[in-house]
Parts: structure tokens; C-alpha cells; sequence
């Protein structure tokens, strides 16, 4: 399966300069999709997983998916607003900006052991986000999961724990 064939680049979306990995084609396809949760799948298949936390907005499309096939929970972590209640908010640098992401309090991940997705890396200040509102909760990452992985802004180097991709794009 060449995932590459189901993601189409946009130039300058969002904002100028950013070439955009849109996974639209990959989603709508049921093969490419299945491939993407049974390479996943096989990665985290030796682990023990207690939730699957998937980062706002495309990577729940892929933490539910896999929170049903391991049969455990997931979890959102979500642009700063969207979530209700008492969060926990943190601020981050993405390729094209500043945000912030927040996580429900009221959940439960002490000493629970976590794989959060989403669907590209790219300088990785997502997902460090996304570990330190884990960590700040007390629970234990065990790794990260991308289906994009743009090589070239060593995302990896600005995370604590692993991320396995998929697809690498060297340019
Ligand atoms: P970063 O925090 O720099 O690793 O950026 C990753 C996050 O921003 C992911 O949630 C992606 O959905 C989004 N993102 C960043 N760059 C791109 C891109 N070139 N194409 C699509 N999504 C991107």
C-alpha cells in the first residue's frame, strides 16, 4: 500500500509557505484506512495500552479506531475552548503559529499507560503539548503515533517519548 497515493498536498494552506498534507483521500478510502489501523495496530501490539489519546482535530480519527480494536478507552486533547468543565490548558508552537490545547481534569491517567496519535508531525510541538498534559496528570506515554512524518523539521528531537510514523516526507 503506497500511502502516499491517498494524501494530497496543498500549497499555502493555511497560510503561505506551508505545504498542507491533506489525508482527506485517505480517509474516504476503506483499504488505506484499514492498512493505517493495522500498521498502527502492529506497532503498539506488544504493549499494554490503558488509553488511546488522541490529539484535536484529525487525530481522533484515528484514536477511537484504535481505542475499539485494543478495547480500551480514549481520551481528547483539544484546541484551547472546546472542551467544557474544569481543563487543563498548556501552550504550544506549531510550523504555522502559537495555540494552546487543553485536557478535561476530572480524568483519570495516574500511572496509566498512554499512545497518543495524531495525523503528522511536523516540529513536534503538538505532541510535547499533548505528553506534558499527560505527565501533568501523572500518566506515562508510552509512545506516539503519526501517520505523516515531515523529516526534516525533526519533530522527534522535541519529544520525550518515541513517535513511529508511517509516511516520511524528506522534502
Ligand atoms: P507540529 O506541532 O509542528 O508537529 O504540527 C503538527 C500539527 O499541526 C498536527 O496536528 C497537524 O495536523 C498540523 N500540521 C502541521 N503542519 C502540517 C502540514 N504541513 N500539513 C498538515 N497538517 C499540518
Amino acid at each position: 500500500m503506497k500511502l502516499k497515493d491517498y494524501i494530497e498536498e496543498i500549497p499555502d494552506f493555511p497560510v503561505k509557505g506551508i505545504l498542507f498534507k491533506d489525508i482527506s483521500p485517505l480517509i474516504a478510502n476503506y483499504q488505506a484506512m484499514s492498512y493505517v489501523k493495522a500498521s498502527f495496530l502492529d506497532i503498539i501490539k506488544s504493549y499494554h495500552v490503558d488509553y488511546i489519546g488522541g490529539i484535536d482535530a484529525r487525530g481522533f480519527l484515528f484514536s477511537t479506531l484504535l481505542a475499539d480494536a485494543l478495547g480500551v478507552g480514549s481520551f481528547m486533547i483539544r484546541k484551547e475552548g472546546k472542551l467544557p468543565g474544569k481543563v487543563i490548558t498548556k501552550e504550544y508552537s506549531l510550523e504555522y503559529g502559537t495555540s494552546k490545547m487543553s485536557i478535561r481534569q476530572n480524568i483519570n491517567l495516574k500511572n496509566r499507560n498512554i499512545i497518543l496519535v495524531d495525523d503528522l508531525l511536523a516540529t513536534g510541538g503538538t505532541l510535547r503539548c499533548g505528553e506534558e498534559l499527560v505527565n501533568n496528570k501523572e500518566g506515562n506515554v508510552l509512545f506516539s503515533l503519526t501517520v505523516i512524518e515531515l523529516v526534516k523539521l525533526n519533530g522527534h528531537k522535541n519529544l520525550n517519548s518515541k513517535v513511529y510514523s508511517l509516511v516520511k516526507y524528506n522534502d
